[in-house]
């Protein structure tokens, strides 16, 4: 049964995560009103035409869409045409282009070497530390993975580029995400879906909107202290942001991005990353190659730095080293003795999620805000433990 309620849920912030519950909530018969601070929709995935090449740009760094959930999968295919597509990156360094992830090409590469795949899991087992048993930090695990030369040449420079620390600092979950294979098999991901939405992220996430009972402010940052309104509140920006940053800030890493233009190809792949430490940027993004369906004769291809975020910067990644942890603590016991609010998403949970992720999030949280709706109690802070 649709529920009724008295006034309109607000909800801070127009990404992936409020708009699906936006969504969720709307079909459930609730209003909802959303308030996003930028003149967009669809936060950090969002993509738009570049009007000088026609092609459809990642604005904020690339986003490929992969996942495991059949669910989250079906939402996205309803809200977008999504077309194939495999992510494929390469990666140079000292001079020299390689294939990635680490795969059984990429060893072949490295150390010269003709191996089998069972001869490669050998060689590399021979040179990883094993004497790591449980592994602590980002390097750790990668010792204990691949040994020193591969962990040195791939992953050593580009992640202190990447996240301005010494991969000793850094959680073995960062490396996680990357396979290590002894195939040939180079798709950047495991999952099996994979995809990108034929008319870009920003029409998946207007269509998604798309509803009577939502209604999306733009350039209408949401103020905490002062709600334009009485309704319960999702908060899908910063954290820290909320409470006015009265603990103190949470570290974020932020992305610059420099765009060039030519004609035909630049680098006949979608992704370069550069691992060299010495090169300041991270990655190369060549934007046509999201979309192979289409046909471009010029080329729009971005630089990717990465910087410590100050005051005014887009935060992208959380960087959850030993002191952001202690002062998320303090910040997620002052969430929980908040009433009215709910905290989702990357930025208000504080953790380094996938789009996926965020969705499949996203409906769980709506479906705690329609229970306590009906149960007349009042919906909790995380749905999801920011912690960990
Ligand atoms: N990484 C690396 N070298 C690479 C690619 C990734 O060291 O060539 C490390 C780096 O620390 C990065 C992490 O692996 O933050 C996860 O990589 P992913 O491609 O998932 O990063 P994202 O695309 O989310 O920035």
């Amino acid at each position: 049964m649709p529920i009724t309620p008295v006034e309109p849920v607000l909800i801070a912030g127009a990404g992936l995560s409020g708009s699906v519950i936006a969504r969720e909530l709307a079909e459930a018969g609730l209003n909802v009103r959303i308030f996003e601070a930028r003149n967009h929709i669809a936060g950090n995935c969002h993509t738009a035409r570049d009007p000088e090449t026609g092609v459809m740009v990642h604005h904020y760094g690339p986003h490929i869409f992969h996942t495991g959930n059949g669910a989250v999968w079906s939402y996205v295919n309803r809200f977008a045409k999504m077309q194939p597509y495999r992510h494929s990156v390469r990666t140079t360094v000292g001079g020299r282009t390689y294939s990635l992830p680490v795969n059984l090409t990429t060893i072949n590469q490295f150390f010269g070497t003709n191996l089998t795949p069972k001869e490669a899991e050998a060689f590399v087992k021979a040179r990883a530390d094993q004497s790591i048993r449980d592994p602590e930090s980002f390097e750790d695990q990668a010792l204990a993975m691949m040994g020193p030369e591969l962990y040195k040449a791939f992953f050593k420079g580009y992640t202190q580029k990447q996240w301005g620390c010494d991969p000793r600092q850094l959680p073995t979950s960062i490396l996680k995400r990357l396979p290590l294979r002894f195939t040939a098999d180079d798709s950047y991901f495991n999952h099996p879906h994979q995809g990108l939405p034929d008319g870009g992220y920003t029409a998946m996430v207007a269509a998604i909107l798309d509803h009577p009972g939502i209604t999306v402010h733009l350039n209408t940052p949401l103020d905490p202290a002062n709600p334009p309104g009485r309704g319960h509140l999702i908060w899908s920006g910063p954290l820290d942001a909320y409470f006015g940053h009265r603990l103190g800030r949470l570290g974020y890493r932020t992305l610059k991005f420099e765009h060039h233009r030519t004609w035909g190809d630049f680098q006949g792949i979608p992704v370069m990353n550069y691992g060299d430490a010495d090169v300041p940027q991270t990655r190369i993004t060549e934007h046509k190659h999201f979309t192979p369906w289409e046909c471009h004769a010029r080329t729009i291809y971005t630089c990717e730095t990465s910087h410590a975020a100050g005051a005014g910067d887009i935060p992208y990644y959380p960087i959850r080293l030993v002191e952001e942890k202690a002062l998320l603590a303090g910040y997620v016991a002052k969430a929980g003795a908040e009433t009215g609010v709910t905290f989702v998403g990357r930025l208000g949970t504080y953790r380094y999620l996938d789009m996926d992720v965020c969705i499949a999030e996203a409906f769980d949280v709506a479906a705690a805000i329609l229970a306590a709706h009906k149960g007349g109690t009042a919906p909790p802070a995380f749905v999801h433990p920011p912690l960990g």
